[in-house]
């Protein structure tokens, strides 16, 4: 199969013990819908290592509709907000979900942060309202966060700034 955003051919590979199409040129995962939902990045991974993913494989949101790999049908772009704000195009027909370059990557750190507290909620909110601009922005902090052991609060302030209008 091709993938759907830069043709290359897919492999094959495990991503955490499930199956899944990787396209090695713009990093985008094709898999089954179902599977998207329990896939989880073990907790030996580390924050740091997923920060890792999402800025390496970081890829524009494909605007315009894909073609599903499997059945060259016209995909759904759909937003899963939970547990991350992301748009992914879905095959109705063979229940496939491309995620882009990056994606899966922020679905995991936010699991991730998930787990580890409740500011998540606004954090996903946060992240469903931001602008391309604001996305660079919060993915250069990424970048700059000092270490992997970082508490959400600080993550959040680093990425949001002020700490206390999350709470109102
Ligand atoms: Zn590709
Ligand atoms: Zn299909």
């Amino acid at each position: 199969m091709k993938c759907p955003a830069c043709q290359s051919e897919l492999r094959r590979i495990l991503y955490e013990s499930v199956p899944v199409f990787r396209c090695l040129e713009c990093h985008g995962y094709l898999l089954s819908e179902k599977r998207l939902e329990g896939i989880r990045r073990s907790p030996a991974t580390g924050i740091e290592q997923l920060k890792r993913e999402v800025i390496q494989e970081a890829q524009p949101d494909t605007l315009d509709s894909v073609r599903c790999p499997r059945c060259g049908r016209k995909m759904d772009k759909r937003y899963i907000e939970q547990p991350a704000a992301l748009h992914v195009d879905v095959c109705r027909e063979c229940r496939f979900v491309w995620l882009d370059g990056g994606e899966l990557g922020r679905l995991q750190l936010t699991n991730e942060m998930t787990l580890k507290g409740q500011e998540s909620r606004r954090f996903r909110k946060r992240l469903a309202t931001m602008t391309p601009e604001e996305k660079a922005e919060f993915e250069r902090n990424l970048e700059a966060l000092p270490d992997e052991k970082a508490e959400p609060s600080i993550l959040w302030s680093m990425f949001f700034g002020r700490r206390h209008d999350w709470f109102c």
